[in-house]
């Protein structure tokens, strides 16, 4: 393995990931749209670039944490992408993009001999800076085991299996449950605040009894209780991943009749609250229906 290490997506995710590289002494050459995150890593002590390309000149390994599986295919494929760098053997793409798209992703850096892996996360920015994320891996064995000690950094391992895609459509089924948990609590907790309840008792006691869930543990005493909404997941991305999870739940002939109610309750979070919200504030829309707010009485 070359000695840098390529790192494309430099946001919520990907910099915490790309930091904790750095602090285990790993050179990073690394690349963004936005010029701030850039200068932050400068400061770092990584090599700035300014396209995939230049990335993929540098280094054999070639991470990226990108939004969507329009920018990931262009970031690996397209003009100045990763493919055609001169030194790259092995993709990694830490980004949810949905097997159908990585399936697409790997045939074309294929072409180039270029190893693709799927190795997205779960865990969030917390789990990012932490180094605790779930990481689901898919593709060829030989390239995981070379990039085993890098993947290390950012948390728990899952190898689960060759075939591209397969680490993505395990992403999908986890976010959907994590988005139907967070859906679900945000319905239970304005009900029970609207009859006259203290939502910290009725978080406390969630999580006591057998309601509790990720976000009954997570969300709602870091984000929504104390009303700060800054959990750092976009609506844009949850909603991305519950549309990619019901198209190859579809495509695959797998029945969604709870996930469908989830991704149609979260178009009207993006349409009615934004793209750019935080994904806690869901619990805004059964508050306007129900006419509160869940804010909690006592600390
Ligand atoms: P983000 O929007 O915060 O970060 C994406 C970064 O990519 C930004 O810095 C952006 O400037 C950069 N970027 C966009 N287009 C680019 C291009 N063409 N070339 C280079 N850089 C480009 O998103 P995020 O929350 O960090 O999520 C990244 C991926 O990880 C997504 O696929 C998301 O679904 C997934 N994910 C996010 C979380 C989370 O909690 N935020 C958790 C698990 C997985």
């Amino acid at each position: 393995m070359s000695e840098e290490i390529g790192f494309i997506g430099l946001g919520n995710m990907g910099a915490p990931m790309a930091g904790r590289l750095v602090a285990a002494g790993h050179k990073l050459v690394v690349t963004d749209v936005n010029t701030a995150a850039l200068k932050e890593f400068a400061k770092l002590g990584a090599r700035t670039v300014s396209s995939p390309r230049e990335v993929a000149d540098a280094c054999e390994t070639v991470f990226a944490s990108l939004p969507t599986p329009n920018i990931v295919e262009k970031v690996a494929a397209g003009e100045n992408g990763v493919s055609s760098g001169s030194s790259v053997k092995r993709f990694i793409d830490l980004s949810t993009t949905g097997a159908t798209s990585s399936e697409r992703i790997a045939a074309k850096l294929a072409e180039s001999k270029i190893a693709h892996l799927d190795a997205p996360v779960s865990g969030g920015k917390a789990g990012a800076k932490a180094g605790t994320l779930a990481v689901m891996i898919s593709g060829p064995r030989d390239h995981y085991e070379v990039a085993e000690p890098l993947l290390k950094n950012i948390g728990k391992l899952f190898y689960v299996g060759e075939k591209a895609g397969l680490g993505q459509t395990m992403k999908l089924v986890n976010n959907l449950l994590s988005a139907t948990a967070l859906a679900a609590t945000s319905e239970a907790v304005v009900m029970a605040v609207k009859a006259g309840l203290d939502p910290a008792t009725v978080i406390d006691v969630i999580n006591t009894g057998s309601g509790r869930n990720s976000a009954s543990q997570d969300k709602f005493p870091k984000a929504i209780l104390p009303r700060t909404f800054d959990y750092g997941f976009t609506t844009a991305l949850m909603y991305k991943d519950l549309k990619l999870c019901m198209e190859e739940a579809e495509a695959i002939g797998a029945q969604m009749w709870v996930g469908s109610a989830v991704k149609q309750l979260w178009q009207l979070v993006h349409s009615q609250i934004g793209p750019d919200s935080d994904f806690t504030q869901i619990v805004q829309l059964p508050e306007r229906w129900a006419g509160i707010e869940v804010v909690a009485k006592k600390t």
